[in-house]
């Protein structure tokens, strides 16, 4: 089993849905991602707050075995971030971001950390993800997400980045932003020319499908659920369950990575049932079992 470095941020999220609105709740991409893959391994959180960040909240990530020591306090403002869903969840609108400490952050990574062999770019500033990456001696696996605001306006650093990844893992909004190609294979086949990684193209509630360089194409759904609460966090929880099983296994071929998906698929069901990190600090091991089973006997079909 190894362990798994992730860099991105730790917010305070204010979240609008057609249902309820919650003001500043604990979020970021790091917060998701480590909140799922700490079901499966040992984290190590690469991050920056600000001196009004909770105490409670460190207890709880030191109480989930999410290592802190590269965890910076400063004395500025935590990053915040405030957003919208439509009546249809899969569509959210960003109404503000601050990035705050975020532009003093300088994503040292502590000394205890650099040989890590798996790690996780969450989404933050790509010049940040690629300091990350120098300081590390021999990354084996690099996964690497990313949203609109750096697809807009840090392109170039975005491409460096994705020379050094192994996976590129991103939404279908963020896809046909990058390609402007409204068909998902066309939009896929353009990305992949960008470095040599696997793509995976996460679709929100309809589930996420798997590129290879080599041609492979996996696709499954998304877990059917009746109450979506709040999908924030869907797409770093599933890189979570995706990156933490692949850790776990200490293994990489198609199918492996298949599964992967699938764990990735169902920590996420998890997480958009409740607000902020409510469903994945509850979330135990048996949950995970028990949905995997559930869509195992929703998926299968006996060979013909
Ligand atoms: P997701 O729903 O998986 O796309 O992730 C949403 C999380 O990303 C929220 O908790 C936000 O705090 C965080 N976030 C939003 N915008 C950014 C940004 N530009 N850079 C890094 N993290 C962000």
């Amino acid at each position: 089993m190894s362990s798994i470095l992730v860099i991105g941020t730790v917010a305070f999220d204010s979240i609008k849905t057609q249902q309820k609105e919650v003001n500043e709740v604990l979020g970021g991409s790091a917060t998701f991602f480590a909140m799922a893959a700490r079901q499966f391994t040992d984290i190590q959180l690469v991050a920056i707050v600000g001196q009004d960040f909770p105490k409670q909240y460190l207890t709880m990530f030191e109480e989930s075995e999410i290592d802190l020591k590269g965890l910076v306090i400063s004395s500025g403002r935590t990053f915040r971030w405030k957003g919208e869903y439509e009546d249809n969840m899969n569509v959210r609108h960003t109404l503000e971001t601050q990035l705050n400490v975020l532009e003093e952050f300088k994503a040292d990574v502590p000394a205890e950390y650099r040989k890590t062999k798996y790690v996780f770019l969450a989404n933050i500033n790509p010049h940040l993800q690629m300091k990350v990456l120098d300081q590390l001696e021999s990354p084996e696996l690099v996964c690497c997400d990313t949203m609109n605001l750096w697809i807009e306006n840090a392109r170039p650093d975005l491409e460096e980045v994705l020379q050094r990844v192994n996976f590129f893992i991103i939404s279908e909004e963020e896809a046909h932003l990058l390609t402007k190609e409204q068909n998902i294979i066309r939009g896929a086949r353009q990305i992949l020319k960008m470095g040599k990684f696997s793509l995976i193209i996460k679709r929100g509630g309809y589930g996420a499908i798997l590129f290879t360089q080599r041609g492979e194409v996996f696709a499954i759904p998304a877990f059917p659920l009746e109450n979506v609460v709040d999908p924030t966090g869907a797409g770093d929880s599933f890189a979570g369950g995706f990156m933490g099983y692949l850790a776990a296994q200490e293994r990489m071929d198609l199918e492996t990575v298949q599964r992967a998906m699938v764990y990735g698929n169902i920590v996420a069901s998890y997480a958009v049932e409740g607000f902020s990190i409510e469903a994945l600090a509850a979330l135990t091991r048996e949950d995970i079992r028990e949905r995997m089973r559930q869509f195992v006997r929703m998926t299968h079909l006996s060979p013909v």
